[in-house]
C-alpha cells in the first residue's frame, strides 16, 4: 500500500505522520487521532495474544484467524465473516465473487476513498459515480435510480452491483438502496470500511446488505497494527467463494487444482491476534466515540453544520466531520493552535486522474464537488478527553466568529 497523506484518506494516521504521540514537549498538541492510550489500555491482552502466536508458530491461517472470524461474525450478527489482507482486497474479492468484469457497471458513491473505485476498475468493470446527499455525505438514492436508468437506456453496460459507502462511519440509506437494487436486479456490495460498529434500528453493519466489506487499517474504528480487512455475508454460499478467492482459487481443503481465479490475501495470524484483543474492547470504544460526538454536537450546534443523525441510525464515528463555508481559514486557525484536522476528501472520485475517464468531469457530481470544498474532520478517538474537546470547540468557535 502506497503512502498516504492526511489530505487523501481517513486511513492516514495523524497529521504529524505517526500513530503514537505523547512526548512531554507535545502535551498541548491535540492530534486528529491518538492510538497510544488505547495501546496502554490493551497492552497486556495484545501482548499475551501476540506471544501466543509466536509460541505456536502458525503465522498463516492460525487458530486466532479462525477465532477472529467467529467473533466478527457474532459481533456483526451474520453467519460468516471472512478475513482478508486489507479493505481494498475485501472489495475486490467481493466483486470477483459476483463475477463482476468487463462490460459490467458498478454504481459507487462519488465521495469516498479512491480504493472503492480502484477495486471496481481492477476487476475490469466500469465505475458509475453516484452523487451524495449533502448532509449525510452518503449515496443519494434518487441519483442512484437516475444513473441506473441512464445506463440501461444507453444499452452499453450491464448494471450489476451497487456499492454504497458508509462515509465517516454513518451507515448509508440501505432501506432505499436495497429496494432500488432489488427492483433493477442488482446486488449490493457495501463498503463499510469506515462504519464497522454502526447500526440501523439495532442491526449491525455487516448484516445490512447481502455482502459487506470492512477494513482494519490502523486508523479505522476497529484498526489493527498493519493492514487487514474482512467480508461479511448473509448468503449461505458466498463465504466459501471468498475463502477460495483469497487463496488463489483453491477450493476448501484441496490444493490440487485452482477452480477459479484468485489472489493471495489472507490476514496474518499476528494481526488477527491483535484484532481479537481490540474487538473485545470495541463496544466500549464505540460508546466513547458516541460520547465524544455528543460533546461536539452540544458545543457546536448553530455554529457549523453538524454531522447528520438520521432516526434509528448510529455511526461508528470513524470521523467527526463538519461542514462550513470558511473551511480553509478555520482549519488554519486550528492548525496554529496545534489541533489536528483533516479534509476527507479534497476531491471527489471523478476528479482523480485515475478515475476521471469514467465520468463526465467537473460539474457532473455537483453535491460531491461542493461538499469537498466545505468538509472538515475534527479530532476523534475513544480516548479524547472532554477538556481536549472543549479546547477544540473554543478554538473553532473563535475562528468561525473572526473570519
Ligand atoms: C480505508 C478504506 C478502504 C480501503 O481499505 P484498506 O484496508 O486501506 O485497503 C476502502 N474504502 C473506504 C471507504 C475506506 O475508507
Amino acid at each position: 500500500m502506497s503512502e498516504r497523506t492526511s489530505e487523501d484518506s481517513p486511513a492516514s494516521p495523524l497529521n504529524q505522520g505517526h500513530i503514537f504521540s505523547g512526548s512531554r514537549e507535545e502535551m498541548s498538541k491535540i492530534p486528529l487521532l491518538d492510538l497510544r492510550p488505547q495501546f496502554e489500555r490493551l497492552r497486556d491482552e495484545i501482548g499475551a495474544l501476540v506471544l501466543g502466536v509466536l509460541d505456536h508458530g502458525q503465522f498463516i491461517k492460525g487458530p486466532e484467524m479462525m477465532e477472529l472470524e467467529e467473533e466478527l461474525a457474532e459481533f456483526a450478527q451474520v453467519d460468516d465473516a471472512v478475513t482478508v489482507g486489507n479493505g481494498t482486497d475485501a472489495l475486490q474479492i467481493a466483486l470477483m465473487g459476483e463475477r463482476v468484469g468487463p462490460g459490467d457497471a458498478v454504481f459507487v458513491s462519488g465521495f469516498t476513498y479512491v480504493a472503492s473505485a480502484g477495486a471496481i476498475q481492477l476487476c475490469g468493470a466500469t465505475p458509475v459515480f453516484v452523487d451524495i446527499r449533502p448532509h449525510s455525505f452518503n449515496m443519494d438514492p434518487d441519483d442512484l435510480e437516475t444513473r441506473i436508468k441512464r445506463v440501461k437506456d444507453a444499452g452499453k453496460l450491464n448494471p450489476k452491483v451497487v456499492m454504497p459507502v458508509d462515509l465517516f462511519g454513518l451507515p448509508a440509506n440501505y432501506e432505499r438502496i436495497l429496494a432500488i437494487a432489488e427492483a433493477h436486479g442488482l446486488t449490493v456490495v457495501a463498503d463499510a470500511a469506515q462504519s464497522f460498529g454502526g447500526t440501523i434500528h439495532g442491526e449491525r453493519v455487516g448484516s445490512l446488505a447481502e455482502v459487506t466489506t470492512t477494513s482494519f487499517y490502523p486508523t479505522k474504528p476497529l484498526g489493527g497494527y498493519g493492514d487487514g480487512g474482512a467480508i461479511f455475508t448473509t448468503h449461505p454460499d458466498k463465504a466459501e467463494v471468498y475463502r477460495s478467492i483469497r487463496e488463489h482459487g483453491f477450493p476448501a481443503g484441496d490444493r490440487s487444482s485452482a477452480v477459479r481465479l484468485g489472489l493471495n490475501s489472507r490476514l496474518d495470524t499476528i494481526q488477527a491476534a491483535i484484532l481479537l484483543a481490540k474487538l473485545r474492547a470495541f463496544s466500549g470504544e464505540i460508546q466513547r466515540r458516541e460520547e465524544v460526538a455528543r460533546q461536539y454536537d452540544s458545543r457546536l450546534e448553530g455554529i457549523v453544520e453538524l454531522p447528520l443523525r438520521p432516526e434509528g441510525v448510529t455511526s461508528a464515528w470513524s470521523q467527526y466531520s463538519i461542514r462550513l463555508e470558511a473551511r480553509d481559514a478555520v482549519r488554519a486557525a486550528l492548525n496554529a493552535n496545534r489541533i489536528g484536522t483533516a479534509i476527507y476528501y479534497i476531491k471527489p472520485l471523478h476528479l482523480h486522474p485515475a478515475h476521471e475517464s469514467f465520468s463526465e468531469g467537473p460539474g457532473s457530481l455537483p453535491v460531491c464537488e461542493q461538499v469537498s470544498r466545505q468538509v472538515l474532520s475534527l479530532p476523534m478517538h475513544p480516548d479524547l478527553a472532554p477538556e481536549a474537546i472543549d479546547r477544540v470547540c473554543d478554538t473553532l468557535i473563535d475562528a468561525v466568529r473572526s473570519v
